[in-house]
C-alpha cells in the first residue's frame, strides 16, 4: 500500500471482559439443526458445531445399554446441547432456508487513556448458515476522544473493498449522535472513575457520552451543575447557545461576564437571557442599570426578530416604563401592539422624528395609524408617477402635436390624449384598471403604435371616465370606465363612431 492512511490517537487494547459482555447481548439460544430417521436423530448444535445422533423412542431392552437415547426434537422447541450443554431452538433442517442470516447489536466502552479518555463503538455481530457453528465477530465503527477543555473528536471507522481505514468526522453534538448507545460495558464506569478530569461528574440520568462530552469540554460544569444553574447546563450539555469562552482564565472569563454579575446568575439560576445581558454588559465594557437590564428582558422574552427591532427603536426615545404605561393605555382601548408596532414603523418610513412625543405616543393611535397608511400609499404612487415619467420622457414631447391631431368635444363628451406618463398613472389608479402598472401602453403610446387617450364628461373635464387605446390609423381598439367596466356603453360607444368618422374626415381634409 503506498497511502499512508490517518490514524486516530492511540487507544489502549480491548479489556479482557469485553468479549465476554458482547456474547451476553447476543441471544442466549443457538440453532439446534436435526434430522430424523425413523427412530433416531442427528443433531448439529450452531453453539459448539458438534453433531450427535440418538434413538428418540424408549429403547428395547437389549438395545438399552447399546445406543445412546437422546431427546425428541421438535421444530421450534427449546432443547439442549448434548455436546455442549448450550441452550437451543431445535430446527428442522427441511424448515431452514439455507441461506445465511445475522444478528447484531451495538454497545459502547468507555476507556481510561491517562488524562484523557476514550468512548468506542463497537458491533457485535452473530452470523448463523444451517448445520454449521455460528461465528461471531466484533468490529469498532467508532470512537470518541475527549480532552479536557477540548471539543470531543469523533473518529470513524469504515471497511470499503476490503480496504479498511479511519477518518476523522464531524463532532455533532451528542444529544443526536449517531452512535447507538443502548449498551454500555459496565466496567466503563470504573474506567471514569480512574480519569482525573471526569471522576468528579454526576451525570444522573443523562447519557455518558452525552454528558461527559460537556463535562470535559467546560471547566465549569461541576460548579454549575452543583449550584442548580438548569438553564446553563442545558445549555452547556447541548453545547449551543450559552456562549462560552472555555479558555478564559476565571469563571467570569469563561462565562464572557463581569464578575460581580455571578452572584446575580446564580440567583437567576443560570437563566440564559440574563446571562446574554451580562455578556452583552461586559463586551461593550459597562454597567448596565436595572432599568436597562429589564428592557433588555423585555426584548428578549417577549418578541419575534422584526418586534424587537421595532422596539428597540421605540426604546431609544423613551423609557420602558412610559412604553408599558402606553401599551396599557392602548389595550383599554381594544388596540392591540401589533398595530402600534406597525404605527411606528410607518412613521419611520415616512422619516418622522420619534423623539417627538406626538409621534410615538398619539392620542389617537388608531386614526393616525390609518393616516400613515394612506400617507405611505399616495408617496410609493408619486414616486411611481416620477419613474414613468423619466422612463417614457417621448410622451410628453410628442403631446402637443397628439393634442391638435386627436383632441374632439362634440356635446355631452370631450376626449383627449394623455399628456404625459404621469397622468397615464394616475387615470389607471382613479378607474382601477391596468393602463398605468403595465408598461405596454407606455411603450405603444411612446412608439405611435396606439395612443391612450382620456375620455370625459364636457362638464367636468378634469374627472376620469373612460380611458381609450386609439390605433395610430385612428381606429379605438378598445376603452374602459372603471374597474374594467362600461356601464355608460349606450352612450359613449355611439360618441365614439362619431369620433372615429370625424378622425377620417379631418384626415381626407388634410390630404386633399
Ligand atoms: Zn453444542
Amino acid at each position: 500500500m503506498s497511502k499512508t492512511l490517518e490514524q486516530p490517537p492511540k487507544v489502549k487494547p480491548v479489556p479482557k471482559d469485553v468479549e465476554k459482555y458482547a456474547h451476553s447481548l447476543l441471544p442466549s439460544h443457538h440453532n439446534l439443526y436435526y434430522k430424523r430417521f425413523g427412530k433416531s436423530a442427528t443433531v448439529t448444535c450452531a453453539a459448539c458445531g458438534q453433531t450427535y445422533t440418538g434413538l428418540i423412542e424408549r429403547p428395547m431392552e437389549i438395545e438399552k445399554s447399546l445406543v445412546k437415547v437422546i431427546d425428541l426434537p421438535m421444530h421450534n422447541t427449546e432443547g439442549k446441547c448434548e455436546k455442549c450443554g448450550a441452550p437451543g431452538i431445535y430446527k428442522a433442517e427441511g424448515r431452514v432456508k439455507s441461506f445465511a442470516y445475522e444478528k447484531w447489536t451495538d454497545f459502547v466502552v468507555g476507556q481510561n487513556l491517562g488524562d484523557d479518555f476514550v468512548f468506542r463503538a463497537f458491533s457485535i455481530k452473530r452470523k448463523s448458515r444451517k448445520n454449521l457453528k455460528d461465528e461471531e465477530e466484533m468490529t469498532e465503527y467508532a470512537r470518541i476522544y475527549l480532552s479536557k477543555g477540548k471539543k470531543a473528536m469523533e473518529w470513524w471507522h469504515r471497511s470499503y473493498y476490503g480496504q479498511e481505514y479511519w477518518y476523522e468526522g464531524n463532532p455533532s453534538w451528542y444529544g443526536e449522535c449517531k452512535i447507538s448507545r443502548n449498551h454500555y460495558w459496565p466496567g466503563t464506569l470504573k474506567e471514569i472513575e480512574k480519569t482525573p478530569m471526569l471522576k468528579y461528574g454526576d451525570p444522573e440520568r443523562y447519557d455518558l457520552i452525552y454528558y461527559y462530552s460537556a463535562f470535559s469540554r467546560y471547566p465549569d460544569f461541576e460548579l454549575v451543575q452543583k449550584a442548580g444553574m438548569t438553564d446553563l447546563m442545558y445549555a452547556l450539555l447541548c453545547q449551543y447557545g450559552a456562549n462560552i469562552n472555555p479558555r478564559g482564565k476565571t469563571i467570569a472569563d469563561r462565562l464572557r461576564v463581569n464578575k460581580d454579575r455571578l452572584k446575580e446568575l446564580r440567583e437567576r439560576k443560570g437563566d440564559l437571557t440574563y446571562l446574554h445581558i451580562f455578556q452583552e454588559e461586559r463586551k461593550n465594557k459597562t454597567r448596565f442599570t436595572r432599568e436597562q437590564i429589564e428592557e433588555r428582558l423585555f426584548l428578549a422574552k417577549k418578541h419575534g426578530p422584526t418586534d424587537r427591532k421595532t422596539y428597540e427603536l421605540i426604546l431609544m426615545h423613551t423609557n420602558l416604563h412610559k412604553l408599558l404605561a402606553y401599551i396599557e393605555s392602548q389595550r383599554k382601548k381594544n388596540i392591540y401592539e401589533h398595530t402600534y408596532l406597525d404605527y411606528i414603523r410607518m412613521r419611520q418610513r415616512a422619516g418622522y422624528d420619534l423623539s417627538n412625543e406626538v409621534y410615538l405616543f398619539p392620542k389617537d393611535l388608531r386614526r393616525r395609524h390609518d393616516e400613515m397608511v394612506r400617507m405611505l400609499e399616495k408617496k410609493r404612487n408619486d414616486e411611481y408617477k416620477e419613474q414613468m415619467e423619466k422612463k417614457w420622457p417621448k410622451i410628453r414631447e410628442k403631446s402637443n402635436k397628439l393634442d391638435r391631431k386627436y383632441s374632439y368635444k362634440s356635446g355631452k363628451y370631450l376626449i383627449r390624449p394623455a399628456m404625459n406618463a404621469m397622468e397615464i398613472v394616475e387615470e389607471g389608479r382613479v378607474l382601477h384598471h391596468c393602463v398605468g402598472s403595465s408598461d405596454t401602453y407606455f411603450q405603444k403610446h411612446s412608439k405611435g403604435t396606439s395612443y391612450i387617450l382620456f375620455l370625459r364628461n364636457a362638464k367636468e373635464p378634469e374627472k376620469p371616465l373612460a380611458t381609450v387605446e386609439l390605433s395610430s390609423k385612428g381606429t379605438v381598439l378598445q376603452w374602459y370606465e372603471a374597474y374594467d367596466k362600461q356601464p355608460d356603453r349606450k352612450s359613449i360607444q355611439p360618441w365614439l363612431n362619431r369620433y372615429m368618422k370625424h378622425l377620417q374626415e379631418k384626415k381626407k381634409k388634410k390630404v386633399g
